[in-house]
């Protein structure tokens, strides 16, 4: 294997390193991102917070109208003793337990509309519920298989890591700084592949003279178009 071979075969190893961990980083993002379970924790809060003052709304109304039935019920006790004899207090009396009884079925109305809000809300917050437990059920199995997926990778660039460890012993130090230099530069493809007369990577032809020195492979012969080092297989 001459120094170009050598310099391509490391720099597949360093393409697919690369890979890697770029999808090894796409993994840790992921399991970071919990936006699905947050915005669905938000409905469930957002319905909560709807249901919460309604419960109580229906709860004052229901203890008022217990109040005022129970205020009526008591002035018609008193009314019908036998103890009140005074026609002008009788009168008062008949125009209380009226006006009770009337606001006593206001209140009844009211609370019917707001046990139905009630109702309502608390469907709204069922529903929510379910999708939040959903999600977090979707995302556990999820986790899981990205922890799988993680570790799977780590043990892929754990044996690359050892092949471009090979791959860097027939590499003379002058090369590797060479294809080092080159890498930032080129798109971490430093080395083209010679097809044909042309450089594989830019697709232009080269001389006859670049062709036969890249053939030989006896030094590092530059791509005329693309600096690439040409190398021949
Ligand atoms: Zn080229």
């Amino acid at each position: 294997m001459n120094q170009p071979q050598a310099l391509y075969q490391l720099q597949q190893i360093d393409l697919q390193l690369l890979k890697r961990q770029k999808q090894l980083e796409e993994i840790a993002l992921k399991l970071d991102d919990n936006s699905a379970i947050q915005a669905a924790q938000a409905s469930v809060d957002v319905a909560t917070a709807t249901l919460t003052p309604l419960r109580a709304k229906a709860r004052n109304l229901e203890l008022e109208s217990q109040s005022t039935q129970t205020k009526s019920k008591d002035t018609e006790q008193h009314l019908y003793s036998g103890n009140v004899k005074n026609p002008k207090t009788m009168q008062e009396l008949q125009q209380e337990i009226a006006s009770l009884k009337k606001r006593q079925q206001e209140l009844d109305d009211h609370l019917l509309e707001v046990l139905l809000e009630v109702e309502e809300a608390q469907n709204a917050l069922d529903h929510a519920q379910k999708t939040l437990d959903e999600v977090k059920e979707r995302s556990e199995s999820d986790y899981r298989d990205l922890l799988i997926g993680k570790a799977d990778l780590q043990a892929q660039i754990e044996v690359l890591g050892q092949d471009r460890l090979n791959a860097l012993k027939p590499i003379t130090p002058e090369s590797l700084k060479l294809y080092n230099a080159l890498r930032g530069r080129k798109a971490n493809q430093p080395m083209s592949l010679l097809n044909g007369l042309s450089c594989s990577l830019c697709g232009i032809e080269q001389t006859m003279n670049v062709v036969q020195e890249a053939r030989h492979g006896h030094k590092l012969v530059p791509c005329i178009n693309c600096g690439r080092i040409l190398v021949y297989k």
